[in-house]
């Protein structure tokens, strides 16, 4: 299997004409409940694939918990690794999309960040059986070092997606443990100072992320494509699939889920990326953060285009 670890929401989606202003109650066009946060995104999204995967992370004992976990069956998510926070309250997320297709969103980590290094070994057990595991930064950065330090002395595939940038900063630890590191615009930005916009840009915002430590990376820039680059030699640049993008939630993890399942298959760098790449123009097509990313046959299909 693959293995996952990251955060679990219940995202709460609110459509509106425009944000209210302080102190003003408004009525919504439409309220929708889902499964949110990255980790759980990124292995419904592995699982859509056809690809097993394990989930580790945490949620609370309370009734969200109950509706992630039952979304994330549905999906083919297994949870054997996920853990429950006595008295704890799962992570959820306050979605506000308004008609020009901005949003705001207010996040209450929860469980996703009560996590502590007591809990590391019980996480750590998503390793047995997997050659890939991929991370994000929506649980505490000590926690995500911990783990990745584990998955390097078992020789795994580390995929680290830095997002969001912590603050204070990505530990430096990640840079030199990740195998692939997945940034994208903004997050390229703040890691390395330069905004990539195309390949000259992209490559030399590689370059930084290569000389802190990252053997591979892999700079993420919506509709402007995707650069590749190796620390050991050797770079491209895959146009964007040419898609009617209509709502672009999830599609970093969509990309990531595809680039695990290939990397997991073996499959060479730039391959990785192309597959990636096919999974994350698809995600944007369909409404909707995990519950729109592609099966294995659409990919298929749009690669062969
Ligand atoms: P994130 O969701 O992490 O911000 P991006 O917006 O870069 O990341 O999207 C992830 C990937 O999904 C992109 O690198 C690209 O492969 C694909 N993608 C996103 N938006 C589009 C688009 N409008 N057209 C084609 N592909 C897209």
């Amino acid at each position: 299997h693959i293995a996952v670890i990251g955060s679990i929401n219940v995202d709460f989606v609110c459509r509106v004409a425009r944000f209210p202003h302080a102190g003003e109650t408004m009525h919504v066009h439409a309220a929708t409940t889902g499964l949110g946060g990255k980790g759980a995104n990124q292995a419904v999204a592995v699982a859509r694939l056809g690809t097993a995967v394990e989930l580790a992370g945490q949620m609370g004992d309370d009734a969200l918990a109950q509706v992630a976990r039952d979304a994330m069956a549905d999906a083919g998510v297994g949870l054997r690794f996920v853990r429950t926070e006595t008295g704890g309250q799962t992570g959820r997320a306050f979605i506000t999309v308004n008609d020009a297709g901005e949003n705001q969103i207010l996040v209450h980590g929860g469980a996703n960040m009560t996590l502590r290094p007591d809990d590391v070994p019980a996480l750590a057990r998503v390793f047995d059986g997997a050659r890939v595991v991929m991370v994000q930064m929506e649980i505490p950065p000590d926690i995500v070092v911990r783990l990745c330090e584990q998955a390097r002395a078992q020789d795994m595939t580390i995929i680290v997606d830095p997002a969001p940038v912590p603050p204070d900063g990505l530990p430096d630890a990640l840079f030199t443990l990740a195998t692939v590191m997945t940034p994208n615009e903004t997050e390229t930005q703040a890691l390395t100072g330069i905004l990539p916009t195309d390949a000259p840009t992209a490559r030399a915002a590689a370059a930084h992320l290569h000389g802190r430590g990252v053997a591979c990376a892999v700079i993420k820039m919506g509709a402007r494509g995707v650069f590749h680059s190796r620390r050991d030699g050797g770079d491209g640049f895959i146009p964007p699939f040419a898609v009617t993008a209509v709502d672009t939630v999830a599609a970093g993890d969509c990309f990531g889920a595809g680039l695990a399942r290939m990397l997991a298959s073996g499959a060479p760098l730039d391959q990785a990326v192309r597959y990636a790449a096919a999974c994350g123009a698809l995600a944007t097509t369909r409404p909707g953060a995990a519950e729109a990313a592609p099966t294995a046959e659409e990919v298929a299909a749009l690669l062969d285009t």
